[in-house]
């Protein structure tokens, strides 16, 4: 019986030599290992033997499986380096789908255009930000009620007062004052960016989102100017009759400060998620320029007046696109955004 053994080993690792691909190499692996292969009907044999022989017949066809067992798996190794290292190249290639803009950056760019066009300029700052142009500069001094309607990142660096001086910016308002200092009046700018606030995330809430904020500063300038220029802006957005209503809101940086809503394009001023039920959605909230911000950038309020406004682009977007839930821009789902 040991003879047979030697016999087939020698047989196999012949076999084995001469092998030329893969299919050959697995065919051969079932003829001789497979559960009806060859050695396997030798092995059958060990259960009529003696103890004393079963045993020493054991070993040594276990070790007869063994060295043929690591043969192949070699000889695999070797053909599946082969076979990857092939390139048919008369093989069609791969399409690679064209990226998109994102709807938001679609709308921001959209805006930025449209404020373009009108003499604005777009500027942008820095997203961690002093403790001063955050909110000092902008009639909210420390320890001021105002503070508590924006949840702040404080960055873990104190003053010489032992008070927090930096923030991840909470809104983009933050360069207003910066801009004026830079380039003085008459100015009209635009500020696009990310703000950070330290809020529970849920459905209408993220720690993390864009804004893009406006204003014009000059002389003699009125509430009137500015919603007259916000309906050119929603004209140009959405062709077609809006419906506009103003009401007063508040801002410690704006004075008198206004809010401006559209009816909602979503459910047509019927009610629905999006617009709370309202028919209404807020999109403009601003006013004008308080005059202890225009004091803070170095300008007369005497002399210089202006108005700010927020632009909520996430609501344009909605908007325009007919999208009834904010949760689904920040999805990442390609079905979503495909569509765009
Ligand atoms: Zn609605």
């Amino acid at each position: 019986m040991k003879k047979e053994l030697e016999k087939i080993k020698k047989e196999i690792l012949d076999e084995l030599e001469n092998i030329k691909s893969g299919q050959a190499l697995e065919d051969l692996e079932i003829k001789f290992l497979g559960r009806k292969g060859e050695l396997n009907n030798i092995l059958k044999k060990i259960k009529d033997l003696s103890n004393d022989q079963k045993k020493e017949i054991g070993r040594f066809a276990n070790q007869v499986k063994s060295e043929i067992t690591e043969r192949i798996e070699e000889l695999k190794g070797a053909f599946e380096k082969k076979e990857d290292s092939f390139v048919d190249v008369t093989l069609p290639g791969k399409k690679i789908k064209p990226g998109r803009l994102h709807p938001i950056t679609q709308i921001q760019r959209e805006l930025e255009d449209i404020f373009s066009s009108m003499g604005f300029m777009i500027m942008e700052g820095p997203e961690l930000e002093s403790d001063y142009y955050n909110f000092e500069v902008l009639n909210i001094p420390k320890d001021h009620p105002a503070r508590d309607m924006q949840d702040t990142f404080f960055i873990d660096k104190k003053d010489k007062d032992g008070r927090y001086d930096t923030v991840m910016r909470t809104q983009v308002t933050s360069i207003q004052v910066r801009a004026i200092e830079k380039y003085g009046a008459p100015l009209r700018c635009i500020m696009p960016g990310r703000v950070f606030r330290a809020e529970d995330i849920d459905a209408c809430h993220e720690h993390t989102f864009y804004q893009m904020d406006g204003f014009m500063v000059g002389k003699n300038l009125s509430v009137a100017n500015m919603i007259t220029l916000m309906k050119e802006v929603l004209a140009k957005i959405f062709p077609g009759e809006l419906k506009m209503r103003t009401r007063p809101g508040y801002f410690p940086f704006v004075e008198p400060g206004i809010e401006i809503d559209v009816s909602c394009t979503i459910c047509g001023g019927q009610g629905c998620s999006a617009c709370k039920n309202s028919g209404w959605l807020e999109i403009f909230p601003g006013g004008m320029i308080h005059p202890n911000v225009l004091k803070a950038a170095g300008l007369d309020p005497e002399e210089y007046n202006g108005f700010a406004f927020d632009i909520g682009v996430t609501r344009l977007a909605m908007m325009k696109y007919g999208v009834d839930n904010i949760r689904l821009f920040n999805s990442g789902d390609l079905r979503f955004l495909e569509q765009f």
